[in-house]
Order: structure tokens, then sequence, then C-alpha cells
């Protein structure tokens, strides 16, 4: 049974920047839109700045070359600039990847490689990363860009190992003032970024995202938001926080579009920091706190968080994992006079972001993970067999259809073709590989997410595709085989590997988790171990029985 949302609304058929900014020449307010939460005096980007610079650096994109539909690839961690280089690129015509800027050069190379990016952009402080990534994907040196935050200081930075600094991609304010962005013909069609999902089975895949879901993402979301009567009070003293990397699609939906496009300031921290987010929560009145877990945990149970006055924040979001109730009523204490809520949201990259919310005036206290957004449908169908599932409380697989739907996986039509399922009446469902149930068949149903039956691995919201491990444990000359899943230990999934050495193999399971320190970025380290096994249990057709081994990591070292 299609399960609808309650709400309806249209979607401009438009480009992101579009929606954001208007249009490419009327005039913009010159409010604060992104302050650099370290150097608020000094490094600021109005809201009409955030237009220029981004006009700017997609003049100089098509000048360095750039042409439609050509891929650049940012590894960097926030800055104020971050938006710049996002927004940038989408109005030159080209896509956006973007890449943790903690990754090794293996795993850059690989993005670099699979999205076939033209343009490198890196943090300085990754450099020797990313040229030695650039040399492994045969990309030239010279289209290499170090990037920082010192594009207004006066003293801006160098670029170092044959790259070139980010600043040199800079047109005059002058030329980028008479430049008009590349609107797309088709907003439905036309990808504007590629973000990086291993789905429900497999390596990362490039996810493609068209303007066209972008904006139905940010409009959904802006539409619930304004179901609260005191929306607009509310809105003049809204003040955001970022701390969520904007290579992600949570990042950049929020931060880069949504509240710029209500001319929201936003405060942008370089890198995640519990005290100093803390800090910046009382210092600038920050009124909501868009987070994942790991951080509402934290709050929770961190001493600091006490010692801090929060009162500004009207709400907590969480997403990208599960969020536990406990951790929500403990965090819920920090507020006593009850006037914070904690909403658990639920969301999907090859869904845009977020696919589930709250009516503001409507949250109770529970772990549901609210209805679905605007426009948006659902349905629940059996993991036991065909058919779908038709009465509350039933447990199934999630499948979603709407606008926000992606394009597909960037050149992997097998992969798209099998993570997809489309309607006779040419409906198209993302299935999504979560286990979820609905408490009523009925318009405003709340959906509850228990459990997971694809590969994917979530370390404090950060995916973990197990066939990556996979692969490159395949790569030590002591291993014959190897399986990869996940398991709880202290509250937290994390990666262990099932190895089945070669014959006469001198290696021990210790020595393999270390061996694969060097070769991953942390969050992808084996912390759920590494155990000898005389066979992977496979299907007759050869495919690995996750099931039995997750069932078994729990037994031997889960949470029970
Ligand atoms: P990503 O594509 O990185 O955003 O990861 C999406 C996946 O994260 C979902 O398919 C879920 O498995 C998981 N996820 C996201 N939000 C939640 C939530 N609130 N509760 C449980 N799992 C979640």
């Amino acid at each position: 049974m299609v399960i609808h949302s309650r709400w309806e609304t249209p979607i401009p058929i438009c480009s992101l920047p579009k929606w954001v900014f208007g249009s490419s020449f009327d005039p913009l307010p010159e409010s604060p839109q992104f302050i650099d939460a370290d150097h608020p005096d000094s490094r600021v980007i109005t809201r009409a700045g955030y237009r220029l610079w981004s006009k700017r650096i997609a003049l100089g994109l098509q000048r360095a070359g750039l042409e439609t539909g050509d891929r650049v690839l940012l590894f960097s961690g926030n800055n104020i600039f971050f938006p710049t280089i996002f927004m940038g690129v989408i109005m030159a015509g080209g896509i956006f990847t973007g890449a943790n800027p903690s990754f090794v050069a293996r795993e850059l190379a690989y993005q670099l490689k699979d999205s076939g990016a033209y343009i490198l952009i890196a943090a300085d402080a990754s450099i020797e990363i990313a040229m030695e990534a650039a040399e492994q994907a045969g990309l030239p040196k010279d289209r290499v860009y170090s990037f920082d935050a010192t594009g207004m200081d006066k003293q801006k930075g160098k670029a170092r190992l044959g790259s070139q600094h980010w600043t040199n991609l800079l047109e005059t304010e002058a030329d980028a003032a008479k430049f008009d962005w590349v609107e797309p013909i088709d907003p439905k069609t036309t990808t504007l970024c590629l973000n990086y999902s291993s789905g429900t089975t497999g390596v990362p895949k490039g996810v493609q995202l068209s303007h066209f879901s972008y904006v139905a993402n940010g409009v959904q979301v802006k539409y619930v938001e304004e179901l609260d009567p005191e929306v607009t009070e509310k809105r003049k003293t809204e003040r955001q926080l970022c701390f969520l990397p904007c290579y992600h699609g949570y990042g950049q939906t929020y931060f880069c579009s949504n509240f710029p496009q209500s001319g929201i300031p936003v405060y942008i921290m370089p890198s995640f920091d519990f005290e100093k987010m803390l800090q910046h929560i009382q210092r600038y009145r920050i009124t909501q706190i868009v987070a994942v877990p790991p951080i509402v945990v934290l709050l929770a149970k961190h001493p600091s968080s006490r010692k801090y006055d929060l009162s500004s924040v009207r709400n907590i979001g969480s997403g990208a994992a599960p969020l536990g109730l406990e951790v929500c009523d403990e965090v819920s204490k920090l507020w006593p006079t009850g006037a914070m809520t904690v909403r658990q949201g639920w969301g999907m990259t090859e869904l845009t972001c977020s696919i589930t919310g709250w009516h503001p005036n409507e949250y109770q206290r529970t772990s549901a993970v609210g209805e679905v957004m605007p426009n948006c449908k659902a349905r629940i169908m059996r993991t036991d067999g065909p058919g779908e599932i038709t009465s509350a409380n039933e447990r199934g697989e999630l499948w979603i259809a709407g606008h926000i739907l992606m394009q597909g996986y960037w050149r992997k039509p097998e992969a798209t073709a099998n993570t997809t399922h489309i309607d006779p009446d040419g409906t198209r469902w993302v299935k999504t590989g979560d286990v979820a149930y609905i408490d009523k068949y009925e318009l405003g149903g709340k959906f509850y997410i228990v459990d997971r039956i694809k590969e994917l691995i979530k370390v404090k919201g950060n995916q973990v595709a197990p066939a990556e491990l996979e692969a490159v444990l395949l790569d030590h000359n002591a291993i014959a085989d190897v399986a990869v899943v996940g398991v709880t230990i202290n509250g937290e999934e994390v990666p262990r590997a099932y190895v089945v050495p070669k014959p006469g193999a001198k290696v021990t399971e210790k020595e393999i988790a270390k061996w694969m320190e060097t070769r991953v970025i942390t969050y992808k380290r084996l912390k759920g171990g590494v155990k000898f096994i005389a066979a992977i249990p496979k299907n007759p057709s050869g495919k690995i029985l996750r099931k039995n081994l997750k069932d078994l990591a729990a037994r031997e070292v889960g949470d029970r």
C-alpha cells in the first residue's frame, strides 16, 4: 500500500542558483551569510557576496577550461568559501563532487578516477595527499588548486608542490557581476553533483543528483518548517552553526542551499570540536543544532555541556544514523523549561537528503523518524518474499518515490537498475535497504527505522562500504578470502573482518588490523577486530552470507 505524504507543495522547475538567489543580477542584501566562527570580524561573506564569490569562481573555472558537465572535486573541510566553490562549480555548468578531507591518497584517487574530475581543489593541509592521488589518477598537476580560507585576507596562502593557489581561479568582481550563470535547459535531467554512497551493495558510487532534486528537497523542508505559525518571528533571530561536512548531501542541502535561500546566517566551523561548538552556541546565540547522533550523545554525556548557556537553542535535528530515545531524554534535561525538542529525521544520499520530518508543533517523545516529507511516497515491502506490507507495526524494506530521487549512479546503469524499481505507470522508487515500520496506515503515520538489510556500515554517521574494505584486504599477500560486516560495540557500529589466511601464512589477526590503518581513513579501520575463519559462508552462487557473519560477530563481540 502506498503511503502518501499529507502535504503537497509545488516545486519550481529551475536551477539551484535560481532558487537560492532568485536571479543572477537583482540586488541582494549585504547581510551576513557565512561567518567564520573563529574570525567573525574579518571573515564574513554576505548574502550578496555569496552570489558574487560564486560567480567569480564560476567564471574562473570556465576560463580554466571547464565545460558544461565537467566534474570538479573539492577535497577539503569546511570554511566560508566551501559553499562558494560548491555553488561556483554549479553556476559554471559543472558538476560538484566533494570528498572527505581525511581520505588517504588511494581513496581520493578512486573518486578522482571514478568521477573523471577535470579539476581538483584540495585543502592546503592535505596537498601532499592530493598530489599523490592526482598522480595515481593521471590528473595533471596544474589542474590541482590548493585551497584555504585566505580568500579575502591581505596575506594569501601560497600554492605548494606544483599546484596553483585557488585564488587564481577568481575572476574580478567587475567581470563576475556581469556574468550570468549557466541555467540548465532541463533542471530535472541536469546533474549538479555527485555525492558518493555505496547504496545497498558494492563500492562507493557517484550518486547523480539534479538541480530539480536539490530544489525539491529545499522547498519540501521549508514547507514543513513554515507550518509553524511563529516561523516569521522566529526567522528574525535564527542562526545556524555548521560543523557537519559539506562534502555530504546533509551539509550541502542545509548549509549551502536551504539556509542561504532563507537568508539565515550560518557560522562555519572549520572542523568539529565539541568544546568550541558549545562556546559558539553560547556566543552567537545559535537557534538550532543540525547534528548526527554522536554529537547528540556528547551533548547528553559530556560534563562541558553543563558549563555553557545553551538556552538559545530551540531544537536539535539529528539524522544519518539511529538515535536512542534515552539519549534524547538525557539531552532534553539541558533545557529544563522544555522549550527545546530533539527531532530525529531519516534520509539517504540517493534521495538527496531529508525524506522524513516533523510538523513543528506536533512533535512527541518518540524514537520515530517522523512522517514522509511533502510530495514523497513510501511503501514497505516484505523481506521474506514478494509483496508489500499493509498492516501497521509490521517490518519490511522501505521504498521511497518522489522528486528527490537520484537520477542514478554515475556511469553504473546496472547498480542503478538494482537499486530502483519502476512501476508500470513509470513511478520510480529507491529501494533503501533500510528496515522500517509505520505506526498507522493513514496520512501522517510515523516511520520507525529498525534495521538495515543492506551491506552498508555506518560509523559515527559516516558510510563504510564492506566491499571497499574487502578489496583492500585482498591486496594483503597472506589473505585468501575475506568478508567485512558491522558489529555494535559500546553502542557504536564498527567494521569487523573475517579473514581466511592463505595456507602457511605467518600473520596474526592484530597485524592485519594494523596493516589496514595506513590504507584507509580512521573511521573505516577495523575497530570491530579481525577474526580468522576456515571459510567465508557463501550461497551456491558465491554471494557472501553477511547475515550469518553479522550474527556471529554479534555473538562474539557485540552488545547484547
Ligand atoms: P547516507 O546516504 O550517508 O545519508 O546514509 C543513509 C543511511 O543512513 C540510511 O539508508 C540509513 O541506513 C542510515 N540512516 C539515516 N538516518 C537514520 C536514522 N534516523 N535512523 C537510522 N538509520 C538512519
